[in-house]
Formats: structure tokens, sequence, C-alpha cells
């Protein structure tokens, strides 16, 4: 078994603030985690520390049930795969593999050396390759060689951190299919850091979100899409993000920029006393009302004024400014430059089908179901729904 436990840990540097807080994460044998968050939240250092690279201020590291805290790093028997993959160009494919093989001197024959590689080659659909050189090879198999590199000593898990990040976007499209479907072929416990969220979304059995080294959540891709825990990881998934409105807390309603949308007696309980908070609602979620698709019969219909929209074919953006409470406004500011933005405009994106005739200075008529809206609060960033 090779499950990896986190329990409360604390990394410092020198007296400042913790790089990582208190952070408890039990990632199950054969799991694909993925680290995620902006710049700086911590998710290297963690991953140092997993691999020993890095010392861990407070708390336990668990390996397959063993405490690793005080292990040196070629003692815990995990692979980490570089960004450059480390290759070494002068040596063949074989030997490439082969290397951490004939590192431990002695202790494996030659044809154990040949077995062991053979094994790792063809299960990474190698074997052709076997006599050529890095140089020779695609991206793609280069990347696979590295993983050759890091299974052929049976490590119990594989490490990446931001692996695809010197790519061009193709490649790592194509890089990024191709971990997933070796990590699901080997099942191999993975942890993967990135800053990328498709890669996180795409890849991940599950995500865990950092924020200046706390954990914000830990769940699937979808959930966390669906129900993000607050403000910060509901802003991180979604591309373009999910639209943060203020709205005011009425009888009944919340009311948002451009309409009123009744709210049932459980939410309005836990509003009760709050008069701003912020609703989110996905791009996708708001639909033209001239097409009428998903309609449900407790959809909520405004018209907004278009002031840009972007045809891509299949779907149409429409940019919908927006007059905020500035209260409310500077607090969405502020999570916009956590998120690594420059502040956030207050402005609607509405992703529509391709069909919608929706244009640039139209009076549009849109809608969307309440029940996929979210409210925040604007303090916590809490999500209430
Ligand atoms: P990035 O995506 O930019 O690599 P990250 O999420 O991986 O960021 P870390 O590299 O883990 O973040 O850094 C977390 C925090 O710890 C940052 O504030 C960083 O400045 C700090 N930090 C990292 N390494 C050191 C170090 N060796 N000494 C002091 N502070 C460090």
């Amino acid at each position: 078994m090779s499950q990896i436990e986190l329990k409360n840990i604390v990394k410092k540097y020198g007296d400042g603030f913790p790089a990582v807080n208190d952070v408890s994460l039990d990632i199950a044998d054969g799991e694909f985690m993925i680290l995620v968050g902006p710049s700086g939240c911590g998710k290297s250092t963690l991953l140092r520390m997993v691999v020993g690279l890095e010392d861990i201020t407070s708390g336990d590291m668990l390996i397959g049930g063993k405490r690793v805290n005080e292990k040196a790093p070629r003692d815990r028997n995990l692979a980490m795969v570089f960004q450059n993959y480390a290759l070494y160009p002068h040596l063949t494919v074989f030997e490439n593999i082969a290397f951490p093989l004939r590192l431990d001197k002695g202790k494996y024959s030659d044809d154990e050396i040949r077995s062991k590689v053979r094994n790792a080659s063809s299960m990474l659909e190698l074997d052709e390759h076997l006599e050529r050189k890095p140089g020779n090879l695609s991206g793609g198999q280069r990347q696979r060689v590295a993983m050759g590199r890091a299974i052929v000593r049976s490590a119990d898990a594989f490490l990446f951190d931001e692996p695809l990040s010197n790519l061009d976007a193709k490649l790592r499209g194509q890089m990024r299919t191709e971990i997933a479907r070796m990590q699901r072929r080997m099942g191999i416990t993975t942890i993967y850091v990135t800053h990328d969220q498709t890669e996180a979304m795409t890849l991940g059995d599950r995500v865990a979100v950092l924020k200046k080294g706390v954990l914000q959540q830990v769940a699937s891709p979808r959930e966390l899409y669906e129900q993000p825990v607050n403000l910060f990881v509901a802003g991180f998934i979604g591309s373009p993000p999910m639209n943060f409105l203020p709205a005011r807390v009425k009888d009944g309603a919340l009311g948002l920029p451009f309409v009123d949308v009744p709210i049932g007696p459980e939410l309005q309980e836990q509003l009760k006393g709050k008069e701003l908070v912020v609703v989110g609602i996905r791009p996708e979620y708001i639909k033209d009302g001239r097409l009428g698709d998903n309609r449900s019969d407790h959809a909520v219909e405004f018209t907004a004024d278009v002031d840009q929209t972007e045809w891509l074919g299949n779907e149409q953006y429409a940019y919908i400014p927006y007059s905020a409470e500035s209260e409310v406004q500077a607090k969405l500011d502020e999570l916009d430059r956590e998120l690594d933005g420059e502040g956030m405009r207050p402005q609607m994106v509405v992703n529509l089908d391709g069909r919608s005739r929706i244009r640039e200075g139209d009076e549009a008529t849109l809608y969307f179901d309440p029940a996929l809206m979210h409210v925040f609060d604007p303090e916590s960033g809490k999500n209430y729904t």
C-alpha cells in the first residue's frame, strides 16, 4: 500500500508567515491528487516535503502508514518527475531507464536489469525506441522515458512539479492525456502540482486547492466546480471565471444588479442580519431568452445592455457592465488580486450558445435558474448554498 498521509503539516521558512499552514490531506493508494493554487500558495513546498527535499516544521508525514519525517529522500522510494525530464542525452532510452538500477551497484544482475527495463518499456509502449537517444524522441516519448525511469525501481508514488509548464499549448494538451493514461494504467499513487486549472480539472481524481499555505477544499473536479466552499475556490476554478455580483438582501429575495431573485426560507434565515452578499453565477448558466434552451419553470428573466460580444462559432461571449455597490466591489477587487488578477471589473460575462443572435449594443433578454446560483458571505467568503 502506498497511501500518503499529511497530518497537520506546517512549514515555516525562518520566522515568517508559514508557507504551509496546518495542512491535513489523505491521498489513497493509486489516487491521482492535484495540488493547485496561485503562485506562492505553498504547493511546491508541500510536494518537496513529501519527497524529503524540505524539512517539516511540524506535523506528520506518513507513506504506506509509516512516518517518514526524518527519512532521507532516497529512502522514501518516491519518484519525482521533473519539468525538463532530466534525461541523459548521451545514453539510449534503455540506459536512461536502467540508470536508477545501475546506481544500486551490484544489486541487480544484467538479466534482472534487462527484464525490469523491458517490463517498464512495454508498459510505456517504448519497446521500439530502446536503442534511440532522447534527442531523437518526441516530447511525449521523452516524458514516458522519464516515467519509465521512475517505475523501473517500483517507486511507491509519482510526484510531478509543474511538468508541462515549459511546453507550448498543443504539446501540453497531448502530454496531459498521456500522463492521465499512463497513471490509470499503472495505478500508482500520484501527486501533481500545477497552477493550470485545465490540468487540475482533467487529471485529478481529486484536487486540493491551496491559498496562502492553507488548504481551502479537497474534492473531485466536478464537486469543486459545482459546490465550491468559498469565494476563493469559486473564483479559481472555471474559465471564464464565475461571475460575482453584489446583491442586497431583501425580504424573500436578493437584489442583483439586473433583477430581484426570490430565495427560499432556509437561505433567508441564514442571511438574517446581512445587508449585502455576493452572488456567483457561472457564465454558461445564463441563457439567451430567444433560444429558451433548458429553461426551468423557476427561471429568472431579466434584460441587460450588452457592451461587447465575441462569437467563436460554437459559442459566444457577451460582456455586460453593471453598477456595483462599492463596499462589495472593494471586496471583490481584493479577491481578484488574491487570484493573481488586476482587480474585478463590474462586468458580467455570459457564455451563450453559438446560435445566439445577441449582438453588441442590444438590450438582451436573458435568464438563469436560481438553483444554480451561489450566495457568498462578502467577509468570510463562505458559500451559503
Ligand atoms: P509557484 O507556483 O510560484 O512555484 P508555490 O505555490 O509552489 O508557488 P512555494 O514555492 O511553495 O509556492 O512557496 C510558498 C511560499 O514560501 C512563498 O511565499 C515563497 O516565497 C516561500 N518560500 C519558498 N521557498 C522558500 C525558501 N527556500 N526560503 C524562504 N521562503 C521560501
